[in-house]
């Protein structure tokens, strides 16, 4: 069974998906961009359980369940910051999509939804930023088949440009 990639323009906190992904930091404790508005759409439920997480290392993921949101489940990942593309952030970025999947694959999640990761404060170009994240959940999605259905999630119109050309 194949997988549907498709981008859309919406807020993640709205998609009645399984689980999305959130940008979040090291330290899991809330921050700005789509972190703050996942907090704030779960609801203070979220920052309890993500305070016995022990924080998350960049390029890794971790669950936490939805709460008020539509999705069952919230995939914590931190994308690199981008410091000129020569420090690991390549590969730190492709490991945030490829660990997302493995985690959702873990959850039994048959649909998720990826915001644009390291693509607002953390400064990473979107072009570059989008070709990661398209090709590494392609190649992540062959090992886990029971996902049905992948969702790039785009804030802005222009965003939602770039990632339509490479889905
Ligand atoms: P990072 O620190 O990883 O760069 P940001 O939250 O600053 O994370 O930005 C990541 C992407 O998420 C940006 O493209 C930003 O426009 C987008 N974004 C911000 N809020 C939301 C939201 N509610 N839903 C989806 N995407 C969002």
């Amino acid at each position: 069974m194949s997988t549907t990639l498709r981008a859309l323009q919406a807020d993640i906190t709205t998609l009645a998906v399984d689980a999305i992904v959130n940008a979040a930091n090291t330290t899991l404790l809330g921050g700005g961009g789509v972190d703050g508005a996942v907090h704030r759409a779960a609801g203070p439920e979220l920052l309890e359980e993500c305070r016995k997480l022990g924080g998350c290392r960049t390029g890794d993921a971790k669950l936490t369940k939805g709460y008020r949101l539509p999705a069952k489940f919230i995939i914590h990942t931190v994308g690199p910051v981008w410091r000129g593309g020569v420090n690991g952030e390549p590969e730190l970025l492709a490991s945030c999509y490829s660990r997302s999947i493995e985690v959702a694959a873990g959850a039994e999640a048959q649909t998720l939804a990826f915001p644009s990761i390291s693509t607002g404060v953390y400064g990473y170009p979107i072009q570059e930023a989008a070709e990661i994240a398209v090709a590494t959940v392609r190649s992540s999605l062959r090992k886990f088949t029971a996902i049905r259905e992948v969702i790039f999630c785009c804030f802005s119109a222009t965003d939602l440009k770039v990632y339509e050309r490479l889905v």
